[in-house]
């Protein structure tokens, strides 16, 4: 067999930790991106075991890890800062949680991509497939491929062009993400180097340090009220809900955007020779900071699938039987924990069931030790 190649739209964390894992494999792959510059939406990211077990299995593991941070506790508290619950991660039988910024990640994976040959195109957008092996481009031009992947995030116009969208939804909570500098007494300190769910009745800040100098913090508000959505952020509605952390919101800039949750669901994850995963497939609601998990492990997985069956559109239907199900999984748990509020009485959200995808050992990954605990 000659050397295979494919052509991807969308070079976010599906499509470029796809491109990484199928050169190292012998592919060639061209990735389009239809913005002109590459990098990450959003501010922060939380990866577990899982995800560490696929970025270790493409090589990017140690890069990743030196900038991230770990925290020694989840928490959750009251608006005053008093504590209703604690856990560590990171123990024997919990595996690791990690926090760090979208744009470190990003560039990580990137300089993966990059180093194991992927030609990546920016300024150039999708806009449909071919089950038969083409990618459409914007401006007519079709390019064959042996494989074709829309990895083009929850609006995918190659999903879209082959009529697998299925469901397509907004919740009723979203979200303004932000990155805020931390202050030196912060860091080290036995209360604010955690990760800390601040509850009150209508909104909640998720406080994420994710690294010496950076914080993420997420401000989760229902859609309908008028002052928690207001960007940029007023920083006096937030302290006066939240008072313990009025010096952090202090810090807040006028950056951010108020985003919805939303998630997506398709017929089949492929059509011939089209895949689609990522959030074009099984975008999903943040509860337990799965997405991105998800779609990597389903990278990872479907470079090997291809390895394993020749014939491209079979490949395709045993890597969607072999990794649906558990993605389908979390989807589902990911919603209800958002539908109900799981953890606004201040119980810990993170049962066995929760967990289930986080000590998931990813297709591709069961050749690594189990990772070191601590
Ligand atoms: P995207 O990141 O959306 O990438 C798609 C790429 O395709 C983009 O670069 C886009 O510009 C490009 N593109 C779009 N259309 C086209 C086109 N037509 N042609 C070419 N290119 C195109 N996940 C976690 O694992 N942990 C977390 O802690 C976490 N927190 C989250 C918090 C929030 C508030 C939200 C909303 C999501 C969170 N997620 C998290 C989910 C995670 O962000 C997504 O699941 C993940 O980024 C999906 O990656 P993707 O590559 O599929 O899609």
């Amino acid at each position: 067999m000659g050397q295979r190649h494919a052509e991807i739209a969308g070079a976010g964390f599906a499509g470029l930790t796809l491109a990484t894992a199928l050169c190292q494999r012998g592919w060639s792959v061209r990735v389009h991106e239809a913005s002109p510059v590459l990098r990450a939406f959003g501010a922060g990211i939380y990866i577990w075991e899982n995800g560490l077990r696929v970025l270790q299995a493409i090589g990017v593991a140690d890069q990743v890890l030196a900038g991230a941070h770990q925290a020694p506790f989840y928490e959750s508290r009251l608006p005053d800062g008093t504590l209703l619950s604690q856990e560590r991660f990171g123990t024997p039988g919990r595996g690791r949680m990690t926090t760090m910024t979208r744009a470190h990640l990003y560039d990580c994976i990137l300089a993966a991509a990059r180093g194991a040959g992927a030609e990546i195109v920016t300024g150039s957008e999708a806009v449909g497939a071919d089950p038969a092996g083409l990618l459409h481009v914007r401006g007519g031009e079709s390019r064959p491929a042996d494989l074709v992947v829309g990895a083009d995030g929850v609006r995918s116009a190659v999903r879209d062009s082959l009529g697998l969208l299925a469901e397509r939804t907004a919740h009723r909570d979203g979200v303004i993400r932000l990155i805020v500098d931390r202050a030196a007494a912060e860091v080290g300190h036995p209360v604010w180097d955690s990760v800390i769910n601040f509850w009150a009745p209508e909104r909640r800040i998720l406080y994420s340090p994710c690294n010496h100098r950076e914080l993420y913090l997420v401000l989760v508000a229902k859609a309908t009220d008028a002052e928690g959505v207001r960007v940029p952020v007023d920083r006096d509605v937030w302290a006066k809900t939240f008072p313990v952390l009025a010096d952090v919101l202090s810090r807040v800039g006028e950056q951010g955007r108020y985003d919805l949750y939303e998630s997506t669901r398709v017929t089949r994850w492929s059509a011939g020779r089209v895949a689609v995963f990522g959030d074009a497939a099984h975008a999903m609601p943040p509860t337990l900071g799965q997405g991105a998990g998800c779609a990597i492990m389903n990278a990872l997985g479907l470079a090997v699938a291809l390895e394993e069956t020749a014939v491209i559109p079979a490949a395709l239907l045993a890597w969607e039987a072999r990794e649906r199900p558990l993605t389908d999984y979390t989807q589902n748990v990911s919603q209800r924990i958002a539908q109900e509020r799981t953890g606004a009485d201040g119980r810990s959200k993170w049962t066995p069931e929760a967990m289930r995808t986080a000590l998931h050992v990813p297709t591709g990954t069961q050749h690594l030790a189990v990772a070191p605990e601590g």
